[in-house]
């Protein structure tokens, strides 16, 4: 048999530069995980003659294309649309949909490469994927984004289907976009099918699909300070956001004990000493979703609390962190002053919001650090059960999801500890989340031959 040559992890990581000139998101999302990779299959001859890395890296297709819309003005406007299909070995593609300025096809690659492992870490049986435009919805009204969403679909239809790709929500599209989207796809294809997750309750949606990825996020921390015989009970926390994730990690924060001291926008962060309980929760909420304000608002209905325009939330001591915004939104610096300042344990709810240089300091430092793949997989993993109810056409009730999505956390947690395991009661929760993630589907290339 022929035995490949092995490259080092420098040499592969300068290949995948060289192939993907101008994509630094994705770059870094692919270094990070191959660090790790390369040290697991070591001598494992079989992931290195089928070339198994090389070939997740590579995604099995990139689709782009433009999208016309016409604002309130009668202005034409033309966006640019993606859907990247990383890897459907081991499920149809799945993963969110962004609307976002800082969509690029970078962005994107990055977050369906993160997708396929976090997807394969929830046991489910679900391929990795994204898509998204670099439209901003923001200050824009409900009739323009109709307008946007429809013309979107329409391109995308022809690439999506219930055992092929299913796309659900990000940044930027929530309840509102899924409606506008589900609406065109059926009026396209005149069929009635579960083709996008984080649908409304009415028509095929499931109990528990908003709350999970921040209650997911939530959980995870929990089982990473149960590791170590502790509890959110009585501590503080740092959170970034305002969207969905962050006001429900927010909601299960306190629901355990614990005060919620900050979050945040793109404008800057509001810190609340009192804490941000229930009731300013479900303002945040109506602010966010309704009223589509800025968080710097909050300050002129809660006295005490102050607005830090500009400023990230991470400079603020407390035990806990949840960076629930966007990507790179955490630096080494920051990394650094949290430590400093007594932080016990990171929970993403974001994907990647940390730096590599971020992390590296949470790392030799040694405190709990949960990777956005695996302590934010409870979200598309609701998707998922969302899917299976489409399947079954039943729809199940809110505690039978609520005890799936506690258990589904807890086996995510444990398969980091199985391989993530080090001296001293130590757990590497990302080189256990990049491991786990990365067998499943290794194995299940393996099974397909050169595919
Ligand atoms: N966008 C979410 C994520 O990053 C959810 C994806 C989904 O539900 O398919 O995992």
């Amino acid at each position: 048999m022929a035995v490949t040559d092995h490259v080092d992890l420098d040499t592969f990581i300068e290949g995948v530069k060289r192939r993907n000139p101008g994509q630094p998101e994705f770059v870094q999302a692919v270094h990070e995980v191959a660090q790790d990779i390369y040290e697991f299959i070591g001598d494992k001859e079989q992931y290195h003659s089928a070339q198994i890395l090389r070939r997740i890296a590579e995604p099995d297709r990139v689709v782009s294309f433009r999208v016309c819309w016409e604002d309130d003005n009668h202005n034409i406007r033309v966006q640019r649309g993606w859907r990247v299909q990383n890897n459907n070995a081991i499920g149809p593609y799945k993963g969110g949909i962004r609307f976002h300025p800082s969509v690029t096809e970078s962005v994107l690659k990055f977050l369906a490469f993160e997708q396929t492992f976090k997807n394969s870490l929830t046991g489910l049986p679900m391929g990795g994927g994204k898509g998204g435009s670099n439209f901003n919805p923001k200050g824009k009204s409900d009739a323009e984004v109709m307008r946007f969403c429809q013309s979107f679909m329409t391109e995308l239809y022809r690439h999506i289907g219930p055992d092929t790709d299913v796309p659900a929500g990000d940044i930027g599209v929530g309840g509102r976009e899924i409606g506008y989207m589900f609406g065109q796809y059926k009026r396209i294809t005149n069929r009635w099918e579960g083709v996008l997750t984080g649908k409304g309750i009415e028509y095929g949606g499931s109990q528990m699909r908003p709350e999970a990825t921040g209650y997911g996020a939530v959980y995870f921390l929990q089982n990473m300070l149960k590791h170590q015989d502790d509890a959110v009970d009585g501590k503080t926390a740092i959170i970034s956001g305002s969207g969905n994730v962050a006001t429900h990690a927010a909601e299960k924060i306190t629901q355990l004990g614990g005060k919620v001291l900050t979050l945040s926008d793109s404008g800057g962060f509001i810190h609340d000493p009192d804490g941000i309980d229930q009731d300013k929760i479900d303002w945040i909420k109506h602010l966010k979703t309704v009223k589509r304000g800025r968080i710097s608002e909050y300050c002129d209905e809660f006295s005490g609390a102050s607005y830090h325009e500009g400023e990230r939330p991470w400079s603020v001591k407390a035990d806990l962190a949840l960076p629930c915004a966007t990507q790179n939104e955490l630096d080494g610096d920051e990394a650094k002053a949290m430590v400093d300042n007594g932080v016990m344990a990171v929970s993403e709810g974001a994907n990647m919001p940390t730096t590599l240089e971020g992390v590296k300091v949470f790392h030799d430092a040694k405190i709990m650090y949960g990777p956005g793949k695996a302590a934010n997989a409870g979200g598309v993993a609701v998707s998922g059960l969302e899917m299976s109810q489409n399947a079954e056409r039943i729809s199940w009730d809110q505690e039978r999801l609520g005890n799936m999505l506690t258990d589904l956390m807890e086996g995510i947690h444990e398969k980091c500890v199985e391989y993530g395991k080090a001296d001293g009661g130590y757990v590497d929760y990302v080189k256990g989340a990049n491991i786990a993630g990365f067998k499943k589907v290794a194995d299940a290339m393996l099974a397909y031959g050169v595919v």
